[in-house]
């Protein structure tokens, strides 16, 4: 089999490229380092072996020889890949584990990855060549000690050769590394700027000159970029609206994608913690010839019941041709619409109480309503379209359970260290109150997506700051915006 030497990028886990998710997505063994981001282990199968070989609290860091040793064994028989930090061959010892795989006749394949010596400066507005102002750049590692002759890299040609230096591995010699550039002949005044985590929702970049980046304390890992182009701040990723905040997602991880994405989008960093999970109930598909009208109240309701239900009688979106759909808001028509059915009632505003209302009064007397949905909900559908003369039923096609999250995120909310809360139902906000045990204090803000769901909030102690105008996913993304960018944090 083959080993795949693949580059991650430098932390945004989109900056993967196509041909490594690929690869990822159909490997026996995955071994990767400290800095790859966890989000992209997780696109190799669930049966696959992941090893990691990065450095760890209380163990002595894994010698290279053993990483190569270990790459050889399993590419004997397997299909490995190799996760590295931004790209394989700059300053990722890849050229040692390709020799060692060469050596002992095993196949191996390089997908080469971003750079953070470029995309740490590109996510900081920094172009690390420019017309008119730079026609080269040089990436050297900050590694060596600039004191010693004998340290392999000639600082006095890179300072005489000028353009734009990226200088990887040097936050801790910055001082050292910038005063002999100077030495060598570059100005004191030459702009410096060091980016820390970059492309991360942590990126952090300072800015100073060769005179003056000693008095910064830079951290690792950074990208150190020195020259004119370092002086240009076409910044976009740090003024995003959201950048630096940390929002909760407290839906089931089956539905938490949307809103992840629309968080992400703004500049926030989200931290998954379900409060449910959505369990499978077995149903049997009633005569649906009996019916006029057939609701679904959820998006998960919609999938459960034509997954659980239509599919497994042998039958598609054609067996619904006689009746009307109800949908109580755009998720739940987007999930019919995905299926090719257009929701022929749809409330003004999605709540149960909305879509009660814009009800027509029933045709005949008794006339059939089938209400798909989930096991724990409220009555006001069932209750009050049968005082308005329908004979409902309520078939239930999935259930919600508590979720068993991640015990570190969970101290993290309770000790308040997130900016926000976010809540798009009743359950989302009573298995979280659940999992918590308390309050957070301090209460980060809480945005909640309605009515039904905030009083459900208040009604647990919690301060509810914002409540989305629209109640959907956008409403909710709108009203947090709102709320974070205006209290100045
Ligand atoms: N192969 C990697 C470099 C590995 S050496 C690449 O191509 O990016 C490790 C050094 O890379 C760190 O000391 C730091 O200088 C730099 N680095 C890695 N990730 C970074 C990030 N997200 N932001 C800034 N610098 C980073």
């Amino acid at each position: 089999m083959t080993v795949y030497l693949v580059g991650a990028g430098p932390g945004d886990p989109g900056l993967l490229t196509v041909r490594g998710a690929e690869l990822l997505a159909r490997a026996d063994v995955v071994v990767y380092d400290r800095l790859v981001h966890p989000s992209l282990v997780d696109l190799a199968p669930l049966g696959a072996e992941r090893i990691y070989v990065g450095k760890a609290p209380g163990r002595a860091e894994i010698e290279q020889a053993d990483i190569n040793a270990l790459l050889v064994e399993h590419g004997r028989g397997r299909a490995v890949v190799r996760l590295k930090g931004g790209d394989p061959f700059v300053f990722g010892r890849g050229g040692e584990e390709a020799e060692a795989l060469a050596a002992a006749g095993v196949s191996f394949e390089v997908v080469p990855g971003i750079t953070s010596a470029i995309g740490a400066p590109a996510y900081a507005g920094i172009p690390v060549t420019h017309r008119g102002t730079s026609t080269h750049f040089t990436v050297v590692t900050g590694h060596e000690d600039p004191a010693k002759e004998s340290a392999g890299v000639d600082w006095d040609a890179l300072a005489k050769a000028g353009g734009t230096l990226v200088i990887l591995m040097g936050a801790g010699r910055a001082g050292d590394i910038a005063a002999r550039l100077v030495a060598g002949g570059r100005a004191p005044e030459t702009p410096v700027a060091a980016v820390r985590n970059g492309t991360r929702p942590d990126q952090r970049t300072v800015r100073a000159t060769l005179a003056t980046i000693a008095d910064v304390g830079i951290r690792a890992p950074a990208a150190i970029v020195v020259g004119e182009v370092a002086g240009l701040d076409l910044a976009w990723f740090e003024t995003r609206p959201l950048f630096g905040r940390s929002v909760v997602v407290t839906r089931a991880r089956e539905q938490a994608s949307e809103l992840r994405r629309r968080f992400e989008g703004l500049g926030a960093q989200v931290i998954e913690l379900p409060a449910i999970a959505i369990e499978p109930v077995t149903f049997d598909l009633p005569d649906l010839d009996r019916y006029r009208w057939l609701v679904f109240t959820s998006a998960n309701g919609v999938a459960a019941f034509f997954d659980r239900g239509v599919a497994p009688a042998g039958l598609d979106a054609r067996a619904l041709a006689a009746l009307r759909i109800a949908a109580i808001g755009p998720g739940t028509a987007a999930a019919l619409g995905e299926r090719g059915l257009r929701a022929d009632l749809l409330p003004e505003r999605f709540v149960a109480e909305s879509l009660l209302e814009a009800f027509p009064a029933p045709a005949a007397a008794g006339e059939r309503v089938l209400l798909a949905r989930a096991e724990k909900a409220r009555d006001v559908l069932p209750t009050g379209l049968s005082e308005r003369g329908y004979a409902v039923d309520v078939l239930v096609v999935y259930r919600t359970v508590a979720a068993t999250p991640d015990p570190d995120v969970l101290e993290r909310v309770r000790r308040g260290e997130v900016d926000a809360l976010t809540f798009t139902s009743s359950s989302t906000v009573t298995n979280l109150c659940d999992l918590l045990g308390e309050v957070p204090s301090p209460q980060p803000l809480v945005a909640s997506i309605g009515p039904v769901t905030s009083k459900t909030a208040l009604e647990r102690g919690l301060r509810v700051d914002v409540e989305a105008a629209d109640h959907t996913i956008d409403g909710l993304v709108d009203a947090l915006l709102g709320a974070l960018s205006s209290d100045g944090a």
